[in-house]
């Protein structure tokens, strides 16, 4: 073997696969745990390139015992040594150390992860290192297959990405839900004559914030590039403190000329089992992983709060079912004389049509009524956004939510209104400024289109794909109210 060779790491990934039994090899990455006697020890090495550890042997007649002993829980080593077939049970390979270099030793008594179970509100309290544990490491890499996987049933089918701002003037969506972007000295903030702030001061002379959604300008796109996506940060100031928001997420916000709003249940439905049917055929380790995980971690609940599917069985089922379409009024129905609508188990008791579903009654549909993944369509225009295209019966609007079991809501979305008169009609009625909005409105003042779109929040569907219960959980660095540290 050159020099050269011998500086050359080998992923444990590939070192896991490979059948080269007798060769040299160099790998490097994190101590899990070491175990052993005075005679031979063995240490499960993770570099993060599979959930799977390889195990090294180092036999103290070669490598001194000072390095043995520093190769803590949560060091970083190099290791060079040959590649042998595994004498054990639970593994193919394992390497022969014949030298084993310190890189970053990890002190036992202050490294705060050490090789047993630790909480998950543990964990969050130290996100900047628990990726380094096969929970999180798994996440992380699910999270990024699944980033691909986005990409390419979009580019599969012919829609372009784009690039929708993250600093905004329009506050379209939920008014005060936004953060706020200035350079005004907040100690000292320039006033007008009549008192009010001076945003003509500020940096964009005007108010502006932080996107809450790339909809309005991914339709400008859609009506020029007709199928075009979004993929990006965006951020709500909502100060729920639940399981399913976070204040920064990214979110799929797909925008289609020509779709009207069943096309557009189509494409959502067909994304989504695309992604799931990605993550079975390409996260194979990890899913089964955070299959044990969550079996596990039900066992902790209360049998009538348990899952009737494991993690992978829910997959597969979304994978091979096709989503219940139901309208919002059948869905009315079905609530009002639902069991805990009438034993007044709901903490909100639906008393008719107009009421503005919670999650507890969206997750009734899926988990109780139909055990299934449910859209909801046509929903009562009071409750949903100026934007959405107003159907005939001058009651509801063309608007489609998706259910999910566990989660509840996780795609939003619309057939948009295209006719500039309705369109300007309810902006007024909703006190929505037509002036400042003038620039989307151009795009039903010329060439304007049916067209409709949806948006995705990826930590949801990410939730569902690793069968995670905590949003927090599944996004590298969560940003919830009081929490922005790393
Ligand atoms: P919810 O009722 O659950 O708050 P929403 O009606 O506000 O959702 P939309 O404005 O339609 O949601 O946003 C589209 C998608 O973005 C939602 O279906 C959901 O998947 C996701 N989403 C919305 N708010 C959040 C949040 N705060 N954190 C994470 N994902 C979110
Ligand atoms: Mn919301």
């Amino acid at each position: 073997m050159t020099e050269k060779q011998k500086t050359k790491r080998t992923k444990i990934k590939h070192a896991l696969e490979s059948s080269e039994f007798g060769t040299g090899i160099v790998v490097k990455g994190w101590v899990r745990t070491r175990r052993g006697n005075k005679n031979v020890n063995f240490i499960a090495l993770n570099d993060g390139s599979t959930i799977n550890n390889l195990q090294i042997v180092a036999d103290p007649a070669i490598i001194d015992e000072e390095t043995i002993k520093r190769c803590t829980t949560g060091a970083c080593i190099s290791v060079d040594g040959e590649l042998i077939e595994s004498q054990g049970a639970g593994q193919s390979v394992e390497v022969n150390a014949k030298a084993i270099e310190i890189l970053g030793d990890a002190d036992p008594e202050t490294y705060p992860l050490q090789a047993k179970r630790h909480s998950m509100e543990f964990m969050r309290d130290i996100a900047h290192l628990r990726v380094r544990t096969n929970t999180f490491s798994a996440i992380y890499r699910v999270r990024h297959a699944m980033i691909f996987a986005v990409h390419k049933f979009f580019n599969e089918k012919g829609f372009y990405n784009v690039h929708t701002p993250i600093i905004t003037a329009s506050d379209a969506e939920g008014a005060g839900e936004t953060f706020k972007v200035t350079t005004l000295d907040l100690n000292n903030v320039p006033k007008t004559e009549e008192g009010e702030v001076d945003y003509k001061q500020d940096f964009f002379e005007k108010e502006a914030n932080l996107t809450v959604s790339g909809q309005l300008e991914g339709e400008l796109a859609a009506l020029a590039l007709s199928e075009i996506y979004t993929f990006g940060p965006t951020f709500r100031a909502e100060n729920s403190n639940t399981t399913r928001h976070l204040a920064e997420f990214w979110m799929i916000e797909p925008e289609m000329a020509f779709y009207d709003l069943s096309d557009s249940m189509d494409l959502a439905e067909e994304m989504l089992q695309f992604l799931v049917t990605y993550a079975l055929e390409n996260c194979k380790d990890d899913l089964e992983f955070l299959n044990k995980r969550a079996i596990e971690e039900e066992k902790t609940k209360p049998q009538n709060e348990r899952n009737e599917l494991t993690l992978i069985e829910r997959l597969e089922f979304v994978k091979d079912n096709e989503f219940v379409r139901l309208s919002y009024t059948d869905a009315i129905d079905i609530l009002r004389n639902s069991k805990p609508n009438k034993k007044k188990k709901f903490q909100y008791i639906i008393e008719g049509w107009g009421a503005d579903l919670q999650s507890e009654h969206e997750r009734y549909l899926v988990e109780k009524h139909f055990k299934k993944p449910v859209i909801l369509f046509d929903y009562p225009n009071e409750i949903k956004a100026f934007y959405m295209r107003q159907n005939d019966d001058g009651k509801t609007v063309g608007a489609m939510d998706i259910l999910f079991p566990g989660i509840g809501e996780i795609v939003g979305g619309s057939q948009r209104e295209e006719r500039l008169d309705k369109l300007q009609e309810r902006m007024e009625a909703m006190g929505i400024p037509v002036e400042e909005m003038s620039w989307y409105l151009d795009t039903r003042r010329f060439g304007s289109t049916p067209h409709s779109g949806f948006g995705l929040g990826f930590e949801r569907m990410m939730l569902f794909v690793t069968g995670m219960t905590n949003i927090r959980d599944v996004i590298p660095f969560p940003r919830t109210p009081g929490n922005a540290e790393y």
